[in-house]
Protein backbone atom coordinates (compact mmCIF):
# COMPACT_ATOMS: atom_id res chain seq x y z
CA UNK A 1 0.00 0.00 0.00
CA UNK A 2 1.78 2.94 -1.19
CA UNK A 3 1.35 6.61 0.76
CA UNK A 4 -0.10 7.96 -2.55
CA UNK A 5 -3.30 5.61 -2.32
CA UNK A 6 -3.83 5.94 1.08
CA UNK A 7 -3.71 9.33 0.55
CA UNK A 8 -6.54 9.42 -1.84
CA UNK A 9 -8.99 7.84 0.35
CA UNK A 10 -7.52 10.48 3.17
CA UNK A 11 -8.37 13.11 0.85
CA UNK A 12 -12.17 12.00 1.40
CA UNK A 13 -12.05 11.87 5.47
CA UNK A 14 -10.19 14.96 6.60
CA UNK A 15 -12.39 15.82 9.15
CA UNK A 16 -11.98 11.68 10.75
CA UNK A 17 -7.88 12.87 10.11
CA UNK A 18 -8.39 15.93 12.54
CA UNK A 19 -10.60 13.97 14.81
CA UNK A 20 -8.17 11.42 15.09
CA UNK A 21 -5.57 13.41 15.79
CA UNK A 22 -6.95 15.35 18.98
CA UNK A 23 -8.40 12.10 20.13
CA UNK A 24 -4.35 10.97 19.97
CA UNK A 25 -4.05 13.87 22.43
CA UNK A 26 -6.37 12.14 25.03
CA UNK A 27 -7.29 8.72 24.43
CA UNK A 28 -3.87 6.27 23.82
CA UNK A 29 -3.39 5.76 20.10
CA UNK A 30 -6.99 7.69 19.39
CA UNK A 31 -9.08 4.58 19.78
CA UNK A 32 -11.07 2.91 22.82
CA UNK A 33 -10.21 -0.56 21.88
CA UNK A 34 -6.95 -1.10 20.38
CA UNK A 35 -8.65 -3.30 17.22
CA UNK A 36 -10.53 -0.05 16.05
CA UNK A 37 -7.02 1.75 15.08
CA UNK A 38 -5.47 1.15 11.07
CA UNK A 39 -3.07 3.07 9.49
CA UNK A 40 -3.47 6.23 8.72
CA UNK A 41 -5.91 6.98 11.12
CA UNK A 42 -9.40 5.24 11.57
CA UNK A 43 -12.90 6.28 9.98
CA UNK A 44 -14.89 8.66 12.62
CA UNK A 45 -18.33 7.43 12.51
CA UNK A 46 -21.29 9.82 13.01
CA UNK A 47 -24.18 7.76 12.00
CA UNK A 48 -25.78 4.73 11.52
CA UNK A 49 -29.31 3.34 9.59
CA UNK A 50 -30.05 0.18 8.46
CA UNK A 51 -27.34 -1.28 6.42
CA UNK A 52 -25.34 2.25 6.30
CA UNK A 53 -22.73 3.62 7.88
CA UNK A 54 -22.20 8.06 7.28
CA UNK A 55 -18.64 9.25 8.89
CA UNK A 56 -18.33 12.65 9.80
CA UNK A 57 -16.87 13.84 6.24
CA UNK A 58 -20.75 12.48 5.01
CA UNK A 59 -19.26 9.70 3.21
CA UNK A 60 -21.86 6.72 2.90
CA UNK A 61 -20.96 3.13 3.44
CA UNK A 62 -22.24 -0.07 3.33
CA UNK A 63 -21.08 -1.91 6.64
CA UNK A 64 -19.54 -5.34 6.81
CA UNK A 65 -18.23 -5.16 10.13
CA UNK A 66 -21.42 -5.06 11.85
CA UNK A 67 -19.55 -3.30 14.86
CA UNK A 68 -17.71 -7.19 14.98
CA UNK A 69 -20.79 -8.98 14.29
CA UNK A 70 -22.96 -8.06 16.88
CA UNK A 71 -25.11 -5.72 14.90
CA UNK A 72 -27.33 -8.78 12.89
CA UNK A 73 -30.59 -6.21 12.86
CA UNK A 74 -28.24 -3.94 11.04
CA UNK A 75 -28.41 -0.30 12.32
CA UNK A 76 -30.97 1.29 14.82
CA UNK A 77 -33.52 -1.38 13.93
CA UNK A 78 -36.94 -0.20 14.87
CA UNK A 79 -37.82 -3.57 16.71
CA UNK A 80 -34.69 -2.70 19.22
CA UNK A 81 -35.20 1.41 19.65
CA UNK A 82 -39.10 0.31 20.68
CA UNK A 83 -38.08 -2.54 23.25
CA UNK A 84 -35.44 -0.20 24.87
CA UNK A 85 -38.25 2.94 25.36
CA UNK A 86 -40.82 0.24 26.01
CA UNK A 87 -38.81 -0.82 29.03
CA UNK A 88 -37.30 2.53 30.35
CA UNK A 89 -41.14 4.05 30.27
CA UNK A 90 -42.23 1.26 31.60
CA UNK A 91 -39.50 0.38 34.70
CA UNK A 92 -39.27 4.10 35.12
CA UNK A 93 -35.39 2.78 35.78
CA UNK A 94 -32.16 2.03 33.65
CA UNK A 95 -31.78 -0.81 35.76
CA UNK A 96 -32.90 -2.07 39.23
CA UNK A 97 -29.92 -3.88 40.75
CA UNK A 98 -32.13 -6.49 41.59
CA UNK A 99 -33.47 -9.97 40.15
CA UNK A 100 -36.08 -8.70 37.90
CA UNK A 101 -38.12 -10.54 35.25
CA UNK A 102 -36.38 -10.13 31.88
CA UNK A 103 -32.81 -11.97 33.49
CA UNK A 104 -35.27 -15.43 33.76
CA UNK A 105 -36.75 -14.50 30.53
CA UNK A 106 -33.73 -14.67 28.44
CA UNK A 107 -32.06 -17.39 30.38
CA UNK A 108 -35.10 -19.66 29.68
CA UNK A 109 -34.68 -18.34 25.67
CA UNK A 110 -30.92 -19.29 26.05
CA UNK A 111 -31.77 -22.58 27.50
CA UNK A 112 -34.33 -23.26 24.67
CA UNK A 113 -31.99 -22.15 21.54
CA UNK A 114 -29.10 -23.76 22.81
CA UNK A 115 -28.62 -27.81 23.28
CA UNK A 116 -26.05 -27.77 26.21
CA UNK A 117 -27.27 -24.61 27.74
CA UNK A 118 -29.32 -25.40 31.18
CA UNK A 119 -28.14 -22.32 33.41
CA UNK A 120 -27.60 -19.23 32.39
CA UNK A 121 -25.59 -16.29 34.43
CA UNK A 122 -24.64 -12.75 32.81
CA UNK A 123 -21.61 -10.42 32.62
CA UNK A 124 -21.14 -7.17 30.36
CA UNK A 125 -19.02 -8.58 27.92
CA UNK A 126 -17.80 -11.06 25.67
CA UNK A 127 -14.74 -11.11 27.61
CA UNK A 128 -15.87 -11.13 30.34
CA UNK A 129 -18.03 -13.95 29.77
CA UNK A 130 -14.95 -15.94 28.81
CA UNK A 131 -13.42 -15.57 31.47
CA UNK A 132 -16.18 -16.46 33.88
CA UNK A 133 -16.19 -19.98 31.87
CA UNK A 134 -12.31 -20.11 32.57
CA UNK A 135 -13.14 -19.53 36.20
CA UNK A 136 -15.79 -21.98 36.55
CA UNK A 137 -14.35 -24.92 35.10
CA UNK A 138 -11.28 -24.38 37.43
CA UNK A 139 -13.70 -23.91 40.14
CA UNK A 140 -15.53 -27.23 39.56
CA UNK A 141 -12.66 -29.35 38.65
CA UNK A 142 -9.93 -28.37 40.67
CA UNK A 143 -7.23 -28.07 38.36
CA UNK A 144 -4.69 -25.08 37.71
CA UNK A 145 -4.35 -24.83 33.71
CA UNK A 146 -6.09 -23.76 30.37
CA UNK A 147 -5.90 -25.04 27.70
CA UNK A 148 -6.19 -22.95 24.17
CA UNK A 149 -5.82 -23.56 20.54
CA UNK A 150 -3.27 -21.33 18.35
CA UNK A 151 -5.11 -18.50 16.46
CA UNK A 152 -8.39 -18.42 18.32
CA UNK A 153 -9.15 -14.94 20.45
CA UNK A 154 -11.29 -14.57 23.60
CA UNK A 155 -11.13 -11.18 24.78
CA UNK A 156 -8.06 -9.09 25.64
CA UNK A 157 -6.86 -10.68 29.10
CA UNK A 158 -3.74 -12.31 30.29
CA UNK A 159 -4.59 -16.02 30.33
CA UNK A 160 -6.17 -16.13 26.62
CA UNK A 161 -3.76 -13.41 25.08
CA UNK A 162 -1.66 -16.21 24.07
CA UNK A 163 -0.91 -17.34 20.76
CA UNK A 164 -3.67 -15.24 19.04
CA UNK A 165 -1.33 -14.14 16.00
CA UNK A 166 1.88 -15.57 16.88
CA UNK A 167 5.13 -14.47 15.07
CA UNK A 168 5.60 -17.73 13.32
CA UNK A 169 9.69 -17.82 14.39
CA UNK A 170 8.64 -17.75 18.47
CA UNK A 171 5.76 -20.77 17.71
CA UNK A 172 6.80 -23.70 18.02
CA UNK A 173 6.24 -26.59 15.87
CA UNK A 174 2.36 -27.34 14.34
CA UNK A 175 1.89 -30.07 16.28
CA UNK A 176 3.45 -28.87 19.89
CA UNK A 177 2.87 -24.80 19.22
CA UNK A 178 4.47 -22.41 21.65
CA UNK A 179 2.53 -20.07 24.49
CA UNK A 180 3.32 -16.79 22.70
CA UNK A 181 2.30 -13.67 24.83
CA UNK A 182 0.21 -11.16 22.43
CA UNK A 183 0.64 -8.11 24.13
CA UNK A 184 3.11 -6.52 27.44
CA UNK A 185 2.32 -7.28 31.08
CA UNK A 186 1.40 -10.50 30.48
CA UNK A 187 2.64 -12.58 33.40
CA UNK A 188 5.13 -15.50 33.10
CA UNK A 189 2.34 -17.08 35.29
CA UNK A 190 0.16 -17.22 31.95
CA UNK A 191 2.46 -17.93 29.77
CA UNK A 192 3.08 -21.35 31.81
CA UNK A 193 -0.38 -22.08 33.10
CA UNK A 194 -1.62 -21.80 29.40
CA UNK A 195 -1.10 -25.01 26.97
CA UNK A 196 -1.98 -24.27 23.46
CA UNK A 197 -3.08 -26.50 20.88
CA UNK A 198 -3.46 -27.07 16.96
CA UNK A 199 -6.77 -26.30 15.54
CA UNK A 200 -8.11 -29.43 13.63
CA UNK A 201 -5.32 -31.81 14.37
CA UNK A 202 -7.49 -34.21 16.42
CA UNK A 203 -4.31 -36.45 17.31
CA UNK A 204 -1.64 -33.92 18.34
CA UNK A 205 -4.77 -32.52 20.48
CA UNK A 206 -5.18 -35.81 22.21
CA UNK A 207 -1.44 -36.00 22.59
CA UNK A 208 -1.14 -33.12 24.01
CA UNK A 209 -4.38 -33.23 26.18
CA UNK A 210 -3.23 -36.56 27.93
CA UNK A 211 0.17 -35.24 28.50
CA UNK A 212 -1.30 -32.70 30.67
CA UNK A 213 -5.01 -34.17 31.72
CA UNK A 214 -4.31 -34.19 35.51
CA UNK A 215 -4.06 -30.48 35.47
CA UNK A 216 -5.84 -29.00 32.28
CA UNK A 217 -9.08 -27.90 33.89
CA UNK A 218 -10.81 -26.80 30.63
CA UNK A 219 -10.16 -26.20 27.21
CA UNK A 220 -12.13 -23.01 25.33
CA UNK A 221 -12.44 -22.72 21.49
CA UNK A 222 -13.77 -20.94 18.51
CA UNK A 223 -15.84 -23.70 17.46
CA UNK A 224 -15.68 -21.90 14.24
CA UNK A 225 -12.11 -19.81 14.45
CA UNK A 226 -12.17 -16.06 13.90
CA UNK A 227 -15.82 -16.69 13.02
CA UNK A 228 -14.93 -18.38 9.46
CA UNK A 229 -12.38 -21.25 9.72
CA UNK A 230 -14.90 -23.73 10.92
CA UNK A 231 -13.42 -27.27 13.21
CA UNK A 232 -13.70 -30.10 11.17
CA UNK A 233 -16.68 -32.45 12.34
CA UNK A 234 -14.41 -35.19 13.31
CA UNK A 235 -11.94 -32.99 14.86
CA UNK A 236 -15.11 -32.14 17.06
CA UNK A 237 -16.39 -34.84 17.89
CA UNK A 238 -13.06 -36.42 18.96
CA UNK A 239 -12.52 -33.38 21.09
CA UNK A 240 -15.89 -33.82 22.78
CA UNK A 241 -14.92 -37.46 23.51
CA UNK A 242 -11.53 -37.02 24.87
CA UNK A 243 -12.61 -34.14 27.27
CA UNK A 244 -15.21 -36.18 28.40
CA UNK A 245 -13.21 -39.08 29.13
CA UNK A 246 -10.35 -37.05 30.93
CA UNK A 247 -12.75 -34.98 33.02
CA UNK A 248 -11.66 -31.44 31.00
CA UNK A 249 -14.27 -29.02 30.95
CA UNK A 250 -15.11 -28.47 27.37
CA UNK A 251 -16.01 -24.90 26.78
CA UNK A 252 -17.14 -23.13 23.40
CA UNK A 253 -16.71 -19.70 22.91
CA UNK A 254 -19.91 -19.22 20.89
CA UNK A 255 -19.64 -14.99 21.02
CA UNK A 256 -18.94 -14.74 17.43
CA UNK A 257 -21.28 -17.63 16.23
CA UNK A 258 -23.80 -17.24 18.45
CA UNK A 259 -27.17 -16.25 16.73
CA UNK A 260 -25.14 -16.40 13.33
CA UNK A 261 -24.12 -19.08 12.16
CA UNK A 262 -27.33 -20.96 13.04
CA UNK A 263 -29.56 -19.22 15.96
CA UNK A 264 -28.78 -21.98 18.53
CA UNK A 265 -24.48 -21.27 17.95
CA UNK A 266 -22.32 -23.30 16.11
CA UNK A 267 -22.97 -25.97 18.46
CA UNK A 268 -26.39 -26.54 17.02
CA UNK A 269 -24.61 -27.71 13.52
CA UNK A 270 -21.82 -29.76 14.67
CA UNK A 271 -24.60 -31.69 17.13
CA UNK A 272 -21.67 -31.70 20.09
CA UNK A 273 -22.85 -30.26 23.48
CA UNK A 274 -19.74 -28.40 25.25
CA UNK A 275 -20.09 -28.18 29.30
CA UNK A 276 -19.87 -24.83 29.01
CA UNK A 277 -20.88 -21.30 25.96
CA UNK A 278 -19.63 -18.18 26.01
CA UNK A 279 -22.13 -15.42 24.38
CA UNK A 280 -21.98 -11.86 23.34
CA UNK A 281 -22.51 -9.31 20.82
CA UNK A 282 -25.46 -10.64 18.82
CA UNK A 283 -26.88 -11.33 22.16
CA UNK A 284 -27.40 -7.45 23.76
CA UNK A 285 -28.85 -5.95 20.50
CA UNK A 286 -25.81 -3.64 20.06
CA UNK A 287 -25.57 -3.38 23.88
CA UNK A 288 -22.76 -4.39 25.90
CA UNK A 289 -23.50 -7.90 27.07
CA UNK A 290 -21.91 -11.28 27.72
CA UNK A 291 -23.21 -14.37 29.14
CA UNK A 292 -22.67 -18.14 29.99
CA UNK A 293 -24.45 -21.10 29.75
CA UNK A 294 -24.29 -24.43 30.27
CA UNK A 295 -24.44 -27.89 32.85
CA UNK A 296 -26.46 -27.65 35.81
CA UNK A 297 -23.63 -29.11 37.69
CA UNK A 298 -21.41 -27.11 37.02
CA UNK A 299 -23.10 -23.74 36.62
CA UNK A 300 -24.60 -24.41 40.27
CA UNK A 301 -20.88 -23.55 41.66
CA UNK A 302 -21.94 -20.51 41.76
CA UNK A 303 -25.06 -20.14 43.63
CA UNK A 304 -24.82 -18.18 46.57
CA UNK A 305 -27.79 -20.05 48.34
CA UNK A 306 -25.55 -22.90 48.70
CA UNK A 307 -22.67 -21.22 50.27
CA UNK A 308 -21.49 -18.12 51.67
CA UNK A 309 -20.30 -14.91 49.23
CA UNK A 310 -17.60 -12.94 50.25
CA UNK A 311 -19.16 -9.71 51.32
CA UNK A 312 -22.43 -10.99 52.56
CA UNK A 313 -23.54 -13.39 55.57
CA UNK A 314 -25.17 -15.92 53.31
CA UNK A 315 -26.14 -19.31 54.63
CA UNK A 316 -24.43 -19.36 57.96
CA UNK A 317 -22.86 -22.61 57.95
CA UNK A 318 -21.16 -23.11 54.85
CA UNK A 319 -18.06 -22.46 53.87
CA UNK A 320 -16.88 -19.18 50.88
CA UNK A 321 -14.28 -21.26 49.64
CA UNK A 322 -17.58 -23.71 48.09
CA UNK A 323 -18.67 -21.22 46.10
CA UNK A 324 -17.15 -19.48 42.69
CA UNK A 325 -18.15 -15.92 43.90
CA UNK A 326 -18.86 -14.07 40.51
CA UNK A 327 -20.69 -10.47 40.36
CA UNK A 328 -21.08 -7.54 38.60
CA UNK A 329 -22.72 -4.26 39.03
CA UNK A 330 -24.56 -4.52 35.89
CA UNK A 331 -25.00 -8.11 35.03
CA UNK A 332 -28.91 -8.98 33.74
CA UNK A 333 -29.00 -4.95 32.76
CA UNK A 334 -32.86 -4.98 32.06
CA UNK A 335 -32.47 -2.54 29.08
CA UNK A 336 -29.63 -5.01 27.13
CA UNK A 337 -31.58 -7.57 27.84
CA UNK A 338 -34.69 -6.12 26.65
CA UNK A 339 -32.80 -5.16 23.47
CA UNK A 340 -31.38 -8.69 22.98
CA UNK A 341 -35.06 -10.38 23.32
CA UNK A 342 -36.01 -8.29 20.75
CA UNK A 343 -33.45 -9.21 18.63
CA UNK A 344 -34.14 -12.99 18.95
CA UNK A 345 -37.33 -12.47 18.66
CA UNK A 346 -36.99 -11.22 15.10
CA UNK A 347 -34.15 -14.00 14.30
CA UNK A 348 -37.32 -16.11 15.15
CA UNK A 349 -39.31 -15.17 12.37
CA UNK A 350 -40.19 -17.66 10.22
CA UNK A 351 -37.74 -17.55 7.48
CA UNK A 352 -35.35 -15.03 8.84
CA UNK A 353 -32.01 -16.73 9.31
CA UNK A 354 -32.84 -18.72 5.41
CA UNK A 355 -33.00 -15.09 4.18
CA UNK A 356 -30.07 -14.22 5.89
CA UNK A 357 -28.01 -17.31 5.21
CA UNK A 358 -29.02 -17.40 1.63
CA UNK A 359 -28.16 -13.56 0.87
CA UNK A 360 -24.89 -14.33 2.28
CA UNK A 361 -24.52 -17.41 -0.19
CA UNK A 362 -25.49 -14.77 -2.75
CA UNK A 363 -22.84 -12.24 -1.55
CA UNK A 364 -19.92 -15.14 -1.28
CA UNK A 365 -20.27 -16.63 -4.53
CA UNK A 366 -20.87 -13.32 -6.62
CA UNK A 367 -17.62 -12.12 -5.14
CA UNK A 368 -15.88 -15.42 -6.09
CA UNK A 369 -16.87 -14.92 -9.64
CA UNK A 370 -15.17 -11.52 -9.67
CA UNK A 371 -11.99 -12.68 -8.36
CA UNK A 372 -11.98 -15.87 -10.24
CA UNK A 373 -12.59 -13.30 -13.48
CA UNK A 374 -9.23 -11.39 -13.10
CA UNK A 375 -7.32 -15.48 -12.56
CA UNK A 376 -7.04 -14.81 -8.82
CA UNK A 377 -6.69 -17.21 -6.57
CA UNK A 378 -9.47 -17.02 -4.21
CA UNK A 379 -12.13 -18.61 -2.29
CA UNK A 380 -14.71 -17.51 0.61
CA UNK A 381 -15.21 -19.31 3.69
CA UNK A 382 -17.44 -19.23 7.00
CA UNK A 383 -20.86 -20.65 7.54
CA UNK A 384 -23.90 -18.95 8.25
CA UNK A 385 -23.80 -15.33 8.07
CA UNK A 386 -19.99 -14.90 8.25
CA UNK A 387 -17.58 -15.32 5.81
CA UNK A 388 -13.84 -14.05 4.80
CA UNK A 389 -11.94 -13.77 2.09
CA UNK A 390 -9.13 -15.83 1.44
CA UNK A 391 -6.63 -15.04 -1.37
CA UNK A 392 -5.07 -18.62 -1.36
CA UNK A 393 -6.54 -21.89 -2.74
CA UNK A 394 -6.36 -25.51 -0.44
CA UNK A 395 -8.30 -25.65 2.29
CA UNK A 396 -7.62 -23.03 5.29
CA UNK A 397 -8.20 -25.50 8.59
CA UNK A 398 -5.96 -23.57 11.16
CA UNK A 399 -4.15 -20.36 11.50
CA UNK A 400 -0.79 -21.65 10.21
CA UNK A 401 -3.11 -22.32 6.54
CA UNK A 402 -4.19 -17.98 7.00
CA UNK A 403 -0.62 -17.35 7.54
CA UNK A 404 0.42 -18.64 3.98
CA UNK A 405 -3.04 -16.14 2.46
CA UNK A 406 -1.99 -13.18 0.33
CA UNK A 407 -3.00 -11.08 3.09
CA UNK A 408 -1.19 -7.75 0.86
CA UNK A 409 -2.69 -8.18 -1.88
CA UNK A 410 -6.37 -8.06 0.60
CA UNK A 411 -5.09 -4.61 2.18
CA UNK A 412 -5.03 -3.39 -1.12
CA UNK A 413 -7.98 -4.45 -2.32
CA UNK A 414 -9.58 -3.74 1.31
CA UNK A 415 -8.39 0.22 0.86
CA UNK A 416 -9.91 0.65 -2.35
CA UNK A 417 -13.63 -1.00 -0.81
CA UNK A 418 -13.30 1.99 1.89
CA UNK A 419 -12.55 4.64 -0.87
CA UNK A 420 -15.74 3.01 -3.03
CA UNK A 421 -18.19 3.01 0.02
CA UNK A 422 -17.64 -0.99 1.68
CA UNK A 423 -16.92 -1.11 5.25
CA UNK A 424 -14.93 -3.25 7.01
CA UNK A 425 -11.60 -3.13 9.08
CA UNK A 426 -8.93 -3.97 6.67
CA UNK A 427 -8.41 -7.58 6.86
CA UNK A 428 -11.72 -8.33 8.49
CA UNK A 429 -14.24 -11.04 8.33
CA UNK A 430 -17.74 -10.31 6.89
CA UNK A 431 -20.56 -10.17 8.73
CA UNK A 432 -24.12 -10.20 7.02
CA UNK A 433 -27.50 -8.39 8.93
CA UNK A 434 -30.76 -9.02 8.05
CA UNK A 435 -31.67 -5.46 6.31
CA UNK A 436 -28.72 -5.69 3.63
CA UNK A 437 -30.73 -5.39 0.59
CA UNK A 438 -30.11 -6.82 -2.90
CA UNK A 439 -28.73 -3.39 -3.96
CA UNK A 440 -26.01 -3.44 -1.22
CA UNK A 441 -24.90 -7.05 -2.72
CA UNK A 442 -24.96 -5.60 -6.32
CA UNK A 443 -23.01 -1.96 -5.14
CA UNK A 444 -20.48 -4.62 -3.31
CA UNK A 445 -19.40 -6.76 -5.85
CA UNK A 446 -19.10 -3.83 -7.92
CA UNK A 447 -17.13 -2.28 -5.63
CA UNK A 448 -14.63 -5.34 -5.59
CA UNK A 449 -14.84 -5.54 -9.44
CA UNK A 450 -13.58 -2.13 -9.37
CA UNK A 451 -10.81 -2.42 -6.74
CA UNK A 452 -9.43 -5.26 -7.84
CA UNK A 453 -8.90 -3.63 -11.03
CA UNK A 454 -7.47 -0.73 -9.63
CA UNK A 455 -4.39 -2.68 -7.56
CA UNK A 456 -4.02 -5.05 -10.18
CA UNK A 457 -3.19 -1.56 -12.51
N1 LIG B 1 -14.56 -14.25 22.20
C1 LIG B 1 -14.68 -14.11 20.87
C2 LIG B 1 -14.73 -15.34 20.01
C3 LIG B 1 -14.76 -12.84 20.29
O1 LIG B 1 -14.87 -12.71 18.97
C4 LIG B 1 -14.72 -11.70 21.15
C5 LIG B 1 -14.81 -10.30 20.57
N2 LIG B 1 -14.34 -10.13 19.30
C6 LIG B 1 -14.60 -11.90 22.52
C7 LIG B 1 -14.54 -13.18 23.02
C8 LIG B 1 -14.57 -10.74 23.47
O2 LIG B 1 -15.80 -10.10 23.48
P1 LIG B 1 -15.91 -8.55 23.90
O3 LIG B 1 -15.20 -7.77 22.85
O4 LIG B 1 -17.39 -8.30 23.97
O5 LIG B 1 -15.28 -8.43 25.24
Amino acid sequence: MTVESNSILFEKTKTSAKLFEKACEVIPGGVTANIKYFAPHPLVMEKGKGSKLFDVDGNEYIDYLLCYGALILGHGHQKILDAVNHQLLEAGTTIFGTPHQLEVTMAEKLIDLYPSVEMVRYTNSGLEATLLAIRTAMAYTGKPKLAKFEGHYHGGYDQVLLSVNPEMDQSGTAQSPNSVPESRGIPDYYVENTIILPFNDLEATEQILRKHAHEIAGVILEPIQGGFIPAEQEFMAGLRRITKELDIVLIFDEVKTGFRVSIGGAQTNYGIKPDLTALGKVLGGGFPIGAIGGKREIMMISAPNSGRDILTAGAENANKEDVLFHSGTYNGHPTILAAGLATINVLEQEGTMEKLFSKTNTLRKQLENVYKNYGLEMQTIGMGSIFNIILAEGTIKNYRDMNKTNTKLRKEIDYELLKLGIYSKPLNRYSMSVVHTKEDIARTVEAHDEAIRRVLK
